[in-house]
C-alpha cells in the first residue's frame, strides 16, 4: 500500500468510532429489589448468619458487584405477606418468605415449606435436590411466571406454647390457637379456632388471652418474642413443622436476564444460606431451650402418645382432601408421600437407631 494512502487511512480509522455491534450488549451489572414476609431485625428470617440479608451480601460479594440486591423487611416496601405479587408483577425481582403463606392462591405451594409428619431437614432437602422436589416446584410456578429456591431452613420446631396443658384431644376443643399451614386444618378438625397472627402479634395476644396457644419456630426464636412470659407449657417437638423451608422466589424473567454465571452465584448463595441457617439454629436451640425451663419457669414436655396418634390419623384425612380437590396438589402430594416413605426406611436404620443407641 501506497505510504500516504496508509497513513490517511490509518487517521480515518482513528478519526471514527468503531460502528456499536448490530446486537445490543448483553448487561452486565443488575440492581434489584428484595422484599421479605418478616419484620426488621428478625434473627433468621432477616438478619444474622444465612438469612436473607446475608444472601444479598453474599451474592453482591461473589458476584464482585454485578448482582446488588437491596433488602426491604416487611412492611419498608410493602406489607408482609405481598411479596407474591410483587414479584409476579414485577415490582421487585425476589421475595423471602414460605411458600404456605400463598396457600390461599396455590394450595400446592404448602408442600414446598412444610407437611405435618412429613420430611425433616436431611429429608426436606434430600427430596428438592435429589428427589424430584425442585422440578415438581419448578412446574408447578411455571405458568405463574415465578421460580423459587430453598434459601432455608429452621430445621423441626416445637408444637408450641399452651397455657393449660394437653392431656388429652379433648383439650384442644375451642382452644384458640395460632397456627398456619396445614396443621391448623389438622386442628380445626379437632375443634381448635385457629388464628392466622404474623408473629409480631402473637405475644400481646397471647398475653391478653385473646389466644390460648400459639405455635412459632423454636427455643432460640420464640424467647425472643417473650412467649415464656404469656404461656408455661411448651410441648416440644413438631409433628405440625419437622421442618421449614424458607422460599426465595424470583419472578422468571428477572431470573432468565441473568447471565449464567450470576444464576449459578444466586443458586449456590441460595444453597449456603439454606445449610448455614439451619446449623445457626441448630447451634442456638440447646442453650435456649435449657435458660427456658431453668430461668424462666418453663415446663417442657411432648404430647401424650394418644394424641399424637390423632394427630396423625387427622393429618391424613386433610391431606388427602386437599389432594382430592386440586390436581396439582394430588401430583406433588404423591410425589412427597412416596419420597416420604422411602426417606423414612432410611431413617429407621440410620438416623433413628443412632439417635437410641444406649447411653
Ligand atoms: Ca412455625
Amino acid at each position: 500500500m501506497d505510504r500516504r494512502k496508509f497513513l490517511a487511512a490509518g487517521a480515518t480509522l482513528a478519526a471514527v468510532p468503531l460502528a456499536a455491534p448490530s446486537v445490543a450488549r448483553a448487561q452486565t451489572s443488575f440492581s434489584w429489589k428484595m422484599t421479605n414476609a418478616y419484620g426488621p431485625g428478625s434473627p433468621f428470617y432477616v438478619e444474622g448468619p444465612g438469612s436473607p440479608t446475608d444472601f444479598c451480601k453474599k451474592v453482591e460479594a461473589m458476584s464482585d458487584g454485578r448482582l446488588k440486591i437491596q433488602h426491604f423487611a416487611a412492611g419498608e416496601l410493602i406489607p408482609a405477606l405481598e411479596g407474591f405479587d410483587a414479584v409476579r408483577s414485577g415490582a421487585v425481582e425476589m421475595n423471602a418468605a414460605n411458600s404456605y403463606f400463598w396457600a390461599g392462591k396455590i394450595p400446592a405451594a404448602q408442600y414446598f415449606t412444610t407437611v405435618p409428619f412429613g420430611l425433616n431437614f436431611q429429608g426436606m432437602n434430600a427430596w428438592l435436590y435429589h428427589g424430584g422436589g425442585m422440578e415438581l416446584w419448578d412446574e408447578l410456578y411455571a405458568p405463574l411466571g415465578l421460580k423459587a429456591l430453598p434459601m432455608g431452613n429452621t430445621g423441626v420446631q416445637m408444637t408450641g406454647w399452651f397455657r393449660k396443658p394437653i392431656e388429652s384431644v379433648a383439650d384442644f376443643k375451642d382452644l384458640k390457637m395460632r397456627i398456619p399451614g396445614l396443621a391448623g386444618k389438622v386442628y380445626a378438625k379437632l375443634g381448635v379456632d385457629v388464628k392466622l397472627l404474623p408473629g409480631g402479634e402473637i405475644f400481646p395476644a397471647l398475653e391478653r388471652g385473646v389466644i390460648d396457644a400459639a405455635e412459632f419456630v423454636g427455643p432460640y426464636q420464640d424467647r425472643r418474642l417473650g412467649l415464656q412470659n404469656a404461656a408455661k407449657y411448651y410441648y416440644t417437638t413438631g409433628w405440625h413443622e419437622p421442618s421449614n423451608v424458607t422460599e426465595l422466589l424470583m419472578n422468571q424473567q428477572a431470573w432468565d436476564s441473568l447471565p449464567a454465571d450470576l444464576q449459578a452465584i444466586v443458586s449456590t448463595a441460595a444453597m449456603a444460606c439454606n445449610l448455614e441457617s439451619h446449623t445457626w439454629c441448630e447451634a442456638n436451640n440447646a442453650a435456649a431451650l435449657k435458660d427456658l425451663v431453668e430461668n424462666s419457669g418453663v415446663i417442657a414436655n411432648v404430647l401424650p402418645d394418644e394424641v399424637v396418634m390423632e394427630l396423625r390419623r387427622v393429618t391424613e384425612e386433610v391431606l388427602a382432601e386437599g389432594a382430592a380437590a386440586d390436581p396439582a396438589t394430588q401430583k406433588i402430594h404423591d410425589a412427597f408421600m412416596a419420597f416420604r416413605a422411602q426417606h423414612r426406611d432410611w431413617a429407621a436404620v440410620s438416623e433413628k437407631p443412632y439417635h437410641n443407641l444406649p447411653a
